[in-house]
This record gives structure tokens, sequence and C-alpha cells, in this order.
């Protein structure tokens, strides 16, 4: 049995059940499956996108608020022309609810979403903390007292009034978004929002929008709590503040991070644990100890502290895994495969300038880390920045890519000025790169780090990719990070998570990566490093290769062997300045060179 159909039988039991179980059974189940919406939009935001929100019980309060007064205030059935008590209404207050809650989140993401740090916790938390004061003291929302009255939900004329009825909705809802997302995570957007944890800088290099994309997440998270939210409402069939106040929004965090804040359907275990524990212990402990109060808070809050000391990154990974023994490995799916549908880009001309550099300076400070650097890479070259520790070469190489501004001096892509461009437009514009310290998605395999890559070389959206109609391009795309894995001699280390590689293998996936995106530059921050000598070879033979077959390559490397060997034009830098350029024979035996080795940090030069 494979997970799929296990996951498939689960639901199959459910539906088969549903008629046949006890009233409390399924209003638990209604309560856990709202609950477990919401906390979707929270994994994909905390866990999956780094992003920690205190406020999702106020997307939920925004979604209950506008269906209970388009259900219930007789202005608002006259004012868009429909008779009261119209079975549309429930329906007009959810696209207001979605609307006010995309404009809100939108809004408080372009705020906040842009600073570090604590910004936007600190950011839910007002909004959870102001909401909930707005929905207590405005007149026309009922105060404290809330909103009662609300009407069942109807769809296709059909009125779901009891649990058992509504619960089908409930869960139809839960399920379809639980495709739905993990349609997404396994997409090319799932690759770039799965970046925005830990690798923002990397993804922008490979031409993500990450601000936009944080955005974005938020806004579904938001969406989700609100749907969520209008569910709620016709359950309850009436509306107050409480559930909605910024105790419930961190109950919903718990929900996340109990469950498993990375994985999908850990929000469903969390959301079912947490709702039945409350329930349990607030019926079992009274009688316990004898007496009454809200001792449920108590206990509830040490079992949490006991399951996250011990389960740090949820339930869900362990449940998974003891389950996942007895479960055969789905057989890998094999698309239809055409190159046809990704973006292509013609090399230029063999000896053409590809990247240029003029009068590069950057100063940090007082530090002036770049003086005046000058150089060019040529289409089927390979050119060498060499130079002692410190000399500045890291800075130029953030410079030429965009991901620093220089202080004075342009760069130059295919002879467009890219001066004060981000490091996206260099993306876009043609250049790959490594950096210094590797910057993989530990946690990943190869194969989707070097996806990520291919990134610019798709276009499919969010919703294409939710209803897995990016398949053909995305079957594309994975062909082609397997085919340039393989270029790069790593086949067997395809699915492999990418931080359980060797250090060295490691910048050889980054080189990957960057090749997949088809650069007409590649720029590689000390590749070589921590390789041992025989992969340095075969490293060795894949750059001749690459630049053979026209790519313009620019290398920062401390090994002089490695260099020598390959370079084609070598270009010293020491103390931020340039003090010899030329090919390897004329730079190897430059006096000016080899006092600088000499001198400095490294003694190989003289050898
Ligand atoms: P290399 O890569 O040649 O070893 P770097 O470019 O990393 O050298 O560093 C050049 C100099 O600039 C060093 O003295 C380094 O400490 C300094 N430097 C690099 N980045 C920064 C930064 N972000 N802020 C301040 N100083 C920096
Ligand atoms: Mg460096």
């Amino acid at each position: 049995m494979t997970r799929r159909q296990l996951t498939l039988g689960a639901i199959g039991l459910l539906i088969a059940a549903w008629g046949f179980l006890p009233e409390f059974t399924v209003t638990m189940l209604n309560y856990i499956g709202l609950y477990a919406l919401v906390t979707l939009g929270l994994v994909l935001l905390t866990g999956v996108g780094g992003m920690t929100s205190f406020g999702q019980a106020a997307f939920v309060g925004l979604g209950s608020y506008a269906t209970a007064w388009f259900c219930t205030a007789p202005e608002a059935a006259a004012w868009i022309g429909v008779i009261p008590e119209s079975e549309l209404l429930p329906w007009i207050g959810l696209l207001a609810g979605l609307v006010l809650s995309t404009a809100v989140a939108w809004f408080l993401g372009s705020v906040t979403l842009r600073l570090s740090g604590h910004y936007l916790p600190l950011g839910t938390i007002a909004w959870g903390l102001s909401l909930y004061f707005l929905f207590g003291n405005l007149e026309f929302l009922g105060g404290h007292t809330g909103i009662a009255g609300l009407p069942p939900l109807s769809v296709g004329g059909f009125t779901l009034r009891s649990m058992h009825q509504l619960g089908i909705m409930i869960w139809s809802i839960l399920l379809l978004t639980l495709w739905a997302l993990h349609n997404l995570l396994d997409s090319r957007e799932g690759r770039a929002i799965r970046s925005l944890k830990t690798g923002r800088v990397m993804a922008e290099s490979m031409g993500v929008d990450t601000a936009r994309y944080r955005i974005k997440v938020f806004v579904l998270a938001a969406l989700l709590a609100c749907v969520s939210g209008w569910m709620y409402a016709h359950l309850q069939r009436f509306v107050n503040p409480t559930p909605f106040n910024i105790g419930i929004g961190i109950e919903y965090l718990f929900m996340a991070v109990v469950g498993g804040a990375g994985y999908l359907w850990g929000a469903v275990l969390g959301a079912a644990l947490i709702t039945l524990m409350k329930q349990y212990l607030q019926d079992i402990l009274p009688s316990l100890l004898g007496a009454t109060g809200n001792f449920e808070v108590i206990v509830f809050g040490l079992l949490m502290l006991i399951v996250l000391q011990r389960f740090p990154d949820g339930l869900w990974p362990k449940l998974a895994a003891m389950v996942g023994r007895w479960l055969d490995r789905a057989p890998e799916v094999t698309g239809q495969v055409s190159e046809a549908a990704l973006a292509a880009r013609a090399l230029p001309e063999v000896g053409s300038v590809v990247l240029g550099a003029n009068g590069i300076s950057k100063r940090f400070g007082g530090l002036l880390a770049n003086n005046q650097v000058s150089l060019d890479v040529r289409a089927g070259e390979i050119h060498a920045l060499i130079g002692p520790n410190g000399a500045g070469k890291s800075t130029f190489f953030n410079v030429i890519s965009g991901v620093d501004d220089p202080s004075a001096g342009v760069v130059t892509l295919l002879g467009r000025s890219m001066t004060g461009r981000s490091s996206r437009a260099f993306a876009a514009a043609g250049l790959g790169r490594t950096f210094q310290h590797v910057r993989l998605l530990a946690s990943r395999s190869v194969l989707d780090n070097v996806g990520l890559g291919a990134h610019l070389r798709g276009h499919r959206g969010w919703i294409a990719a939710m209803l897995r109609m990016d398949r053909f391009e995305e079957a594309a795309l994975i062909s082609e990070a397997r085919r340039q894995i393989e270029r790069c001699g790593l086949g067997s280390h395809v699915q492999d998570m990418a931080g359980s590689l060797a250090l060295g293998q490691q910048r050889i996936v980054e080189i990957a990566r960057a090749l997949a995106s088809q650069p007409s530059v590649l720029l590689l921050d000390e590749p070589a490093a921590g390789l041992p000598y025989q992969e340095k070879q075969a490293l060795a033979a894949l750059l001749t290769q690459l630049r053979d077959e026209g790519l313009a390559i620019l290398v920062v490397e401390h090994d002089m062997e490695f260099v020598m060997n390959i370079a084609d034009r070598v270009t010293v830098l020491e103390f931020g300045q340039v003090i010899a350029h030329g090919s390897p024979t004329q730079v190897q035996t430059d006096p000016v060179v080899l006092a600088a080795y000499l001198g400095g940090d490294t003694v190989e030069m003289a050898a």
C-alpha cells in the first residue's frame, strides 16, 4: 500500500461512516475541520514560509462577521438589491469576507513583511488585538453581544442544517485545500515558497521575487482563515468577539507547532489533538480534582511544554515515519517531457563580452573593499579572479551579481547597464552564480534545490500549480534539473537531502542549480574548496566543457594548480585593487604577484 492509497482509504472510510457517526463525534470533527483549515494556512506561513502570525483568529473573525452582517442587517440586503433572507446572502458574505481579508492581509503584509525579525509577529499581534476590540465596540456588529440569527448555509437549494450536513461541506473544503496546497508545494512555485524561510538571498539570485511570494503566502493563509470563519459563523448561527481574540490566535499557532509546522497533515493532527485534549481535560479534570475551575488551561499549558520539548518538529513527522515503515514507496511519476515547455536562451557569440565591470568600488564604512576594479568576462572563456584572503573577491562577486550595489562603477550584462538592479534582474538577464558559503535548502532534495535554479524558465502560477495544470511544464523543469545534476556527476544523489552531502558536493549542487537557469555567464565563488583531488579533476573537466560550449565563466579560487590549469585569463586582486592581469603564465611570473603572494598568506604560488 502506498501513502496515497492509505489517504484515499481513510477518506473513503470517513465517507462510509459519516452517516452512522453520533452527533457528538461529528460536532467534534466539524470543529477540528474548521480549526485545521486555519492551521493549514499557518503551516504554510510559519512552518514552510518562515513567517509567524499570532493574528489568524482575527482573519477568522473577519470571515465570520462579514457573513453575519450581510445575512442579518436589513440595509445590507437592500444595499445589494436582494430580498432579505435570500439564500444568496451567505455567499455574498463569503465574497465580502474574502475581499476584506485580501485587502487587510495585503496591506498588513506590505507594511510588515519587508521588515525583518520580530516585526511581523508583533504586527500580527497588534492587528489581532485591535480587530478583536473593534468587533466588540462597533454598534452595528452588536458590540460584545455579537450578532445572532444567522441563517444556515444553502448549496444549490439544499440547506445544511444539521452537523452531519454542514460537516460534509467543512471536510470537503478541508480535503480539497489539503490537495491544492500539497500540489502547490510540489511545484515550481512550491520550491520558491520553501526558499522563503532560510534562503531568500539565494532565491532572489534564482529570480524569485521573495517579497511578493511572502505577501502572497500571507494572503493565502488569511483567506483560509476567512473561509473557516465563514463556515464557523453558519455552524454556530451567531457570532461574538470571543472566539477571535489573541489567545485563540496563539492556540492556532500551537496546533500548527504540535502537529508539525512544516507538514500539511500536521495541521489536521494538531487541530485534532488540541481540540480533543481540551474537551477531554474540561470533562475529566473537575471530577479528578474534586473542584471546579479552569484547571484545563494549566494542564494544557504544561502538556504543550512537554510536547514542544520532546518533539520540536511536531508529532506528524514521527507518526509519518512510524506508519511509513509499513508503506510502499510511490512509483516515480514520469510525465511526458518536452524541453520545449521551458524558456530557452541563445548563447552570445563566442569571444563577445558578456559581463563587464568598469571601475567598481565598494566601501564598507571606512574600508574600501573594492577599489576601481575593472574586468570583463567573455563567452567561451574561463576568467579566474585570484588574490589573498580578504582581497575583496567575494565583495566583487556580490556587486557584479546584483546582491550588493557598488559605491561607484558600472556593471554591464550583455551590453545592458545593470547598475542598481536587483539580483533578480541579473538572473533574468542570464547570470548564474554560486555562493562561497553554500546556500542550499538543506532539508530538501538535491533535485528540489537544482529545480529552483530553473525557476525563471517556467511561468505557471499558483492557481495552475494548485489545480495540477502545470504538470507538463513541471515535468520539463524536473527533467532539466535531473540532467544538470547528472552532468555535474551527482546522478546518484538526486533524491538525497542536500544537507546530507559533503560540503564539496554541496558546492557542485550549487553549480548544477546555476546551470539549470541556462545562464550566459556563470560566477563561481571557490567551487573547488573542500573537494578531494579526483573530484577537483572532474570539476575542472566540467568547467572546461562548459567553456567549450560557449559559456562565459568567472571563477574565484584558492587552489592555484586548479586555477592555472583551466583559466584562459587571470586577474589578481590585492587589498581591493587589481595588481595584475593576463594569461596564467604571465601572472605566475609577474614579480608584483609573487611579492603579494609570498608576503601574504599563500605560498603555493611560488611552487
Ligand atoms: P575575499 O572574498 O577576497 O576573501 P571579501 O570580499 O570577503 O574578501 O572581503 C573583503 C574585505 O571586505 C574584508 O576585509 C572583509 O572583512 C570586508 N567585508 C566584506 N563584506 C563586508 C560587509 N558586509 N561589511 C563590512 N566589511 C565587509
Ligand atoms: Mg571570498
